[in-house]
This record gives structure tokens, sequence and C-alpha cells, in this order.
């Protein structure tokens, strides 16, 4: 059963200061939410602070990047060992910041997956078209290479344990959300190619998150859409109450 999985990815936002005034604040917010999988990413200095201000709470942590290397000459860098030392238990890998800006590739996006699982991290493994993409009908094969490409070489159990978010790049930061309808299309196909290349377990384990533009006023719709299991949200996750009520809100009625 897949509880619905809210993450916040902050990006170059917050000082080590006001990521732990947040911290606090939400952790407080959320703390009567239950059945939520609840994900704060902070950028890496302040990623050992927000771990300990959301120690023992309902709410995870989880950085924005790593290196695959398990350590050595690669200034700059950040391996899966230290961001789990450092009290993270998710790590975003693949975002379409990355790979625009700076150079990230599907082989690339494929090394630090495994490298995460193998550190016990969970990967958020993001993946998702460009408007000129979708509009030459291309949609579907850009996620099938990112996705085959991504995932190659992991065991079924490992795809079961990830968290891929579809993440439309048209959609990211430009307060232009998929429907509810484009989004389900995309996170069904997603489902049926996990179920081909590995396995209908893995597939139905497998947490589909979509990111891109979501809100507080716009969850709802989302979270109804077919294979649609959570959000990634960028911008609305740096206000602390917005967030908190896309949490409050990503619940079923039921649960
Ligand atoms: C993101 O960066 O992953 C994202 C979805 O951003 P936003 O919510 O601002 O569109």
């Amino acid at each position: 059963m897949r509880i619905p999985f809210i993450a916040g990815n902050w990006k170059m936002h917050k000082t080590v200061h006001d990521a732990v005034v947040y911290t606090k604040e939400f952790r407080r917010l959320v703390a009567g939410v239950t059945g939520v999988e609840i994900v704060l990413a902070p950028p890496f200095p302040a990623l050992h602070a927000v771990a300990e201000a959301a120690r023992n709470s309902n709410v995870g942590v989880g950085a924005q990047d790593l290196y695959w290397e398990p350590e050595g000459a690669f200034t700059g860098e950040v391996s899966a060992a230290m961001i789990r030392e450092a009290g993270a238990e998710y790590v975003i890998v693949g975002h379409s910041e990355r790979r625009a800006l700076f150079g990230e590739t599907d082989a690339g996006v494929n090394r630090k997956t495994l490298a995460a699982l193998a550190a016990e991290l969970t990967p958020i493994v993001c993946i998702g078209e460009t408007l000129d993409q979708r509009d030459a009908g291309a949609m579907f094969d850009v996620l099938d290479r990112q996705l085959q490409a991504g995932l190659h070489g992991l065991r079924p159990d490992q795809v079961g344990a990830l968290v891929i978010a579809y993440e439309p790049i048209w959609a990211i930061g430009t307060g232009r959300h998929a429907t509810p309808a484009q989004a389900a299309e995309a996170h069904g196909h997603i489902r049926r190619r996990l179920t081909e290349w590995f396995d209908a377990h893995a597939a139905s384990q497998c947490h589909l998150v979509y990111g891109g533009s979501v809100k507080p006023e716009n969850i709802r719709g989302l979270m109804a859409a077919g294979n649609v299991d959570g959000a990634l949200v960028g911008g609305a996750s740096l206000d602390v109450a917005a967030f908190a009520e896309i949490v409050a809100r990503s619940r079923p009625a039921t649960v």
C-alpha cells in the first residue's frame, strides 16, 4: 500500500538559521498528520541542522543531489555516505535544473541512483519532458529513455523502493501545473513501463509523484488522479504554512 509522499525541494534557498526556524514550525504544523511520508530537502549546508530540528518527528530529510563516488578528489561534491551521516534518508536525483544547468546525464542519474541505494538512501528520481518535446509528440519516448537509462541495472526490489518524480519541465516554477488528466496519463505510462521492464510487484510498490507548480489549491485534484502517489514541491514548499497545507490536503478523505 503506497501512502502519500510529499517532499519539499527548497533548491538554493534558506540559510541554516532560516532552515531551522522553518523546520521547528513545520514539524509543529504537521505533527498531527498521519499516513503521509513527509520530506524536506534543504541545501547541503542546512542538511544536518534540519535533520536535528526534525529528529523524533514525522518529517524526514533529503539532500538535493549527490555524487556517486564514495570519496576522493572531487572538489565540491558530496557522497551518499556523507548525506546519510548528516541525518538524511532521501536524495533527489536528476532534477531537471541539474540536467539543464549542470550537465547531468541519464548515465549520471543511473550512477547516482545506484550509489544512493547502496547507502540506504531513498532516491527521488526526476524525469520529465520539455514543452517542445510534448508538442512534438515525443513525451512517452523521452520518459522511456530517461527511465530506461536512469534505472539501468536496478533489481526489481530496488525499483520498488524508489520514488519517481514526473516533473514536466514546462510546469516547474511556471505557475502552470499539469492537469490531473495529464499527470494520470504520464504516471500510468510510467507504471506500465515499470511492470514491463521490472515486475508487477516492483511497479506497484514504487511511488510515482508529480512535480510542477503544486500548490495548496491544486494538490487535491492532482492526488485524485490515477497513479499519482504524492508531490515534489518547489516554490510552494518555501512557505511553511503553504507546505503544511499541501501535506494536510494530500491525505485521502478516508485515511
Ligand atoms: C521542483 O523544482 O521540483 C518543482 C516542482 O518546482 P515548483 O513546485 O516550483 O514548480
